[in-house]
């Protein structure tokens, strides 16, 4: 058993003060840990692999704020950036130097981005990247994938993944039937049934949007040929391709999932690991697309506080980083070495005691689902055992590692968590499986 004591007295406090003024409690849905019972643990502080909570427990964090923190919580690069930029003023409204410097960065890390626009968050960069399909397309209906979470942008909160699967309102309330329809559907890793898509409507399709690494619905690979069938499809009929990085840019290597395999999709959607941990995320294409968005062309987007300095300056500070050991940027090579490490670890362990679990790894990118059969879309998502899944999250949670509070959620890892910690949950999770198992 873990060597800290785990009560939650003064998380229990937190919980019912915020429950009083906050909906549910929390400021996004999967914080409530609806999907596993309990009540959530209120977070004090986070240093490099930890996170501390209200009642002086340590974790040993592998949520890494849904893998914005690539480096590890309160990174002294980045606070020391951050901490720079604020003492010279929190929010201009107008333009500063370190915006390109971090435009600079993306433009020179992927090449199918030429020029880029800075938001605020993941949500808006699928927003406007989808706009802008339809301004360049004339065009009305987006290909999404079930499963794939993309933001809370009305149209795209059909058959959704993370925190709308968990909650098991992948069509929201709210969204007009006229803008759910404009939103055509496939099955993750499902070729055909997206050439059958453009077969019914391919006049009317703006593009396709697609999570190269599908992270919203546990951690699912494209299988052999599926993005570049993706590429294919767009080319032959005249619509956009957009890949959405928030998860998977700089984090499953530099530049992300088209980098490393290199496919060139029209349209990339950034966030996450390009704040840093401040809110700032992206989207960029090549010049020719991005000039059709003001103040340049007709498509109008705009924001109080994109390009905020200090959300920049934890940027460039993040990205800085990920490159210190060029020209090979072994951040990633160590990365991917600890999550192959860690998911083989866990697969092994369910193995020793007959649960059968799938687990992969990519980069800094990772994550496990109790299945006998490996999970290639939303519908074998589904399936996986999601009630053991909670049981095993409490069971870690006690001893001092914190998952997901949802089967539905990939998992991460910072480049702090080094041999030592790895070993820990390693450890942790063999205890916990034991414990679990029917
Ligand atoms: N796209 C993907 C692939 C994501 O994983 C997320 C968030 N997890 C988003 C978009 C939305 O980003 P945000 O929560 O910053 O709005």
């Amino acid at each position: 058993m873990s060597e800290y004591s785990h009560h939650h007295r003064r998380s229990a406090r937190a919980f019912e003060r915020a429950r009083g003024v906050l909906v549910g409690g929390v400021n996004s849905p999967v914080r409530a840990f609806g999907a596993v019972g309990g009540e959530p643990i209120f977070i004090e502080r986070g240093e490099g692999p930890y996170l501390f909570d209200a009642d002086g427990n340590r974790y040993i964090d592998l949520v890494c704020s849904w893998g914005a923190v690539l480096l590890g919580h309160a990174h002294p690069a980045v606070v020391s950036a951050v901490t720079k930029a604020a003492a010279s003023g929190l929010s201009f409204g107008a333009c500063c130097t370190a915006e390109a410097e971090l435009a600079e960065q993306i433009v020179g890390a992927i090449p199918s981005i030429e020029r880029v626009r800075l938001v605020n968050s993941g949500t808006e960069a699928t927003m406007s990247a989808i706009r802008l399909a339809r301004a360049a397309t004339r065009r009305t209906k987006i290909i999404k994938f079930a499963g794939c979470y993309h933001g809370h942008v009305d149209s795209l909160l059909v058959a959704a993944g993370s925190g709308a699967a968990t909650f098991g309102v992948p069509d929201s309330a709210g969204v007009p039937p006229e803008f759910a329809k404009t939103t055509l559907l496939a099955p993750y890793n499902d070729l055909s049934a997206a050439e059958a898509r453009f077969q019914e409507h391919g006049k009317d399709i703006a593009g396709i949007i697609v999570e190269p690494i599908a992270g919203n619905m546990g951690f699912v690979e494209p299988g052999d040929g599926f993005l570049s069938g993706l590429r294919a499809l767009c080319d032959t009929h005249g619509a956009m391709l957009i890949f959405d990085e928030v998860m998977t840019g700089f984090r499953v290597a530099w530049g992300g999932c088209q980098t490393m395999w290199n496919i060139r999709p029209d349209i990339t959607c950034l966030g996450k690991v390009i704040g840093g941990g401040m809110p700032l995320a992206a989207y960029g294409a090549r010049r020719e697309l991005m000039e059709l968005v003001s103040p340049l062309g007709k498509m109008y987007q705009a924001g109080t506080l994109s390009g905020n300095p200090v959300a920049v300056a934890a940027g460039i500070a993040t990205l800085k980083q990920c490159r210190i050991d060029d020209p090979a940027y072994g951040l990633y090579s160590v990365l991917g070495r600890q999550t192959k490490t860690i998911a083989e670890g866990i697969r092994k362990a369910g193995a020793v005691h007959g649960i059968a679990v799938q687990a992969g790894s990519c980069g800094g990118l990772w994550g496990f689902a109790f299945s006998d059969r490996l999970v290639r879309n939303f519908v074998d998502a589904k399936a996986c055992d999601h009630g053991l899944y909670a049981k095993f999250f409490h069971a870690m949670l006690e001893r001092g590692v914190f998952l997901p509070p949802s089967g539905y959620e990939a998992m991460f890892l910072s480049a702090a968590h080094n041999d030592e910690v790895i070993a820990e949950v390693l450890c942790a999770a063999e205890e916990s499986i034991e414990s679990v198992k029917p």
